[in-house]
């Protein structure tokens, strides 16, 4: 397993993903339903959009903004295989493994459960 504090000391060197926020309708959409059920939602979004293999679109597949998923995925580097394969040690072109899968949606929980704080 790829060590969580590691990544988020990484994170924290990086003036692009530190300025990701949760504000508006995506925190609200956060307060709205919990975070189990938007971890849900984010289960299905990274199994459809960035654990195959070859991602449709891959590199541009995440959103700005619309579900707070898609804020953490760009705040934590899991936005793309590209940045996953940087920041996280995770190879491109295979599909991830259920574990690779656990180690993203665990960094994803722990980005928006400090953001509703911050
Ligand atoms: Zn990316």
């Amino acid at each position: 397993m790829i060590d969580l504090d590691e990544i988020f000391h990484k994170l924290s060197r990086s003036a692009f993903r530190r300025k990701f926020r949760l504000t508006g309708r995506e925190l609200a959409y956060l307060e709205t339903w919990g975070i189990e059920h938007v971890m849900k939602q984010g289960a299905d979004l990274i199994a459809q959009r960035l654990a195959p293999a070859q991602p449709k679109n891959d590199g541009r597949q995440t959103p700005w903004r619309n579900h707070p998923i898609f804020v953490a995925q760009h705040a934590t580097a899991t936005c793309c295989r590209g940045c996953l394969e940087k920041t996280h040690g995770i190879a491109k072109g295979k599909e991830l493994t259920p574990l690779e899968t656990e180690h993203v949606l665990a960094v994803l929980r722990m980005w928006l459960l400090e953001a509703v704080n911050r």
